[in-house]
């Protein structure tokens, strides 16, 4: 990958609730940018008018309506390419990316991997490039996606291959939820001292309305039990949680997704 690479300038556009639109500029071409995952076209072009910048492409991850909702009204300002998986639900795509597809536009400066990350989502795909992963709704900063259409056979193997990626990746994940993460992280693993230690630094971010993201991938390994399954202290508090013994790591995901999902 292209660890040595200087690293991309992005910037956070809140849309919603706590969804982020992240808007990549163009080393080559400051003053253009990339917007993945624009679930609504309004805060993206208040962004353009304020910074003078132009949209140059659209990167999509899944076809969740908060991540593609804007993609219309963008284009309504201007044919740009649309890059988003191989799925009839995204349909202003211009160019399929799926696994191992590269995207490369040397003219901004730009290049990007694709992974096909399935879980979330059937057709759900990441982006890594630049040392920078945009990775949707499958990996949250101390946490993951819901299973909406995979299995957990499939997100866990998805979360793997995130997990393989260079250590100091810088994470860009579709939506602010480290504190809430945070707080069963902790429930899972007590004794976390470097989720422990997170969980103040986030708190303070939060208090002053800074976002958490991006979160490096080192840090995640450190606090994140879903990329812990194989840790023993992680598989004893899935074990207890479950009332049963459990082997394998994936087996171990299973049980702490299914317990995220009732968590409150
Ligand atoms: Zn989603």
């Amino acid at each position: 990958m292209t660890s040595q690479a200087p690293p991309l300038r992005v910037r956070a556009v809140r849309a919603f609730a706590d969804n982020y639109i992240w808007l990549i500029e163009s080393p080559r071409q400051p003053g253009r940018v990339v917007a993945v995952d624009p679930g609504d076209a309004a805060p993206v072009l208040a962004e353009l008018r304020r910074s003078g910048a132009h949209l140059a492409a659209i990167l999509l991850t899944h076809h969740h309506p908060d991540h593609i909702g804007g993609v219309a009204g963008l284009l309504a300002q201007g044919a740009v390419p649309v890059v988003g998986p191989d799925d009839a639900r995204i349909a202003q795509r211009t160019l399929t990316a799926q696994d191992g597809t590269r995207i490369d536009w040397p003219e901004l400066g730009l290049a990007f991997e694709t992974l096909a990350v399935p879980g979330h989502t059937v057709s759900h795909v990441a982006y890594v490039g630049a040392g920078a992963l945009f990775c949707g709704d499958t990996l949250f900063s101390a946490g993951c996606g819901r299973m909406f259409e995979g299995t957990a056979a499939q997100m866990s193997a998805s979360l793997d291959r995130l997990r393989a990626l260079p250590p100091e990746t810088l994470m860009y994940c579709g939506h602010e939820y480290t504190a809430a993460n945070l707080r069963f992280a902790l429930t899972v693993e007590p004794a976390n001292g470097a989720a422990l230690d997170y969980q103040r630094r986030v708190a303070a971010w939060r208090a002053v309305d800074r976002p958490s993201l991006p979160a490096p991938l080192h840090l995640e390994i450190e606090v994140n039990p879903f990329l812990r399954c194989d840790q023993p202290s992680v598989r004893a508090a899935a074990a207890h949680h479950a009332g049963r013994a459990l082997a394998a790591p994936a087996e171990v995901f299973a049980v702490l997704r299914a317990w995220k999902d009732e968590f409150r």
